[in-house]
């Protein structure tokens, strides 16, 4: 199975599918990451204010953890960082419909739409339109993702809620997870805050006590379908 984590910003692929991720790899199955955003610019007054040095060292981090999470490959298309909404949907639908064009993968992992980001959002649309399933379309699933600091800070207040229907047990892979999210050293942060490993590893257990396992990744399916003539 060919499988696409479409992230906006680098460490959202770890965040929120990185156990899920690790384990499809190590089942066999081609795992591809693709990054829309470049990350950290947003942090800055004028997106040109960004140091290049520390952008390209930002990169290179997701490199690592692509690496460590057992990824085939990792793809950075460098969209302004928390400006998605700046640029032509039609921009970022066309990104991701080439890079379905080449891979055909059968899977999608990406945003929930109703995150505080609003880059997530411009993702989780892009990937609607880029996926539309006409006859001898690849994509038959996708699945939308939490990310530890943008979901639950929307408070229920961006429409569409996340709404988690699909757990996968991440027991065996947390600690890689855990591993690729500490090559991002600019994202991760101290305990309290949602992208500590304390609190990843707290939110894993918590979705692990609702499938009845000591960790788990949780999902809201967005779409499934079966053509005929397809394996389940
Ligand atoms: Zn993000």
């Amino acid at each position: 199975m060919r499988v696409l984590v479409v992230a906006a910003h680098p460490d959202d692929e770890v965040l929120g599918c990185g156990g899920t991720a690790v384990r499809l790899a190590q089942e066999g199955h081609a795992v591809h990451i693709a990054i829309m955003a470049e990350g950290i610019t947003s942090r800055h007054a004028q997106r040109d204010q960004a140091d290049a040095k520390q952008l390209s060292r930002l990169h290179q981090q997701a490199q690592a953890a692509a690496a460590k999470m057992g990824a085939k490959d990792v793809v950075l298309f460098k969209l302004p960082d928390n400006r998605l909404d700046t640029v032509p949907l039609l921009e970022v639908v066309k990104l991701v419909e080439e890079l379905v064009e080449k891979l055909k993968p059968e899977v999608i992992y990406t945003h929930h739409p109703g995150d505080l980001n609003i880059d997530h959002e411009v993702v989780h649309r892009a990937v609607l339109t880029a996926t539309r399933p006409m006859a001898g379309h690849p994509v038959r699933e996708i699945y939308a993702f939490e990310v530890p600091s943008s979901t639950e800070w929307a408070f229920q207040r961006l429409q569409p809620s996340f709404r988690p229907n699909v757990f996968v047990d991440v027991t065996s892979t947390l600690d890689a997870k855990l591993d690729a999210m500490a090559c991002y050293d600019s994202e991760s942060r101290e305990f309290p805050h949602p992208r500590s490993s304390e609190a990843l590893r707290a939110l894993a257990t918590r979705w692990g006590s609702v499938m009845g396992c000591p960790a788990a990744e949780a999902f809201e399916l967005v779409r499934s379908i079966r053509p005929a003539n397809t394996p389940r």
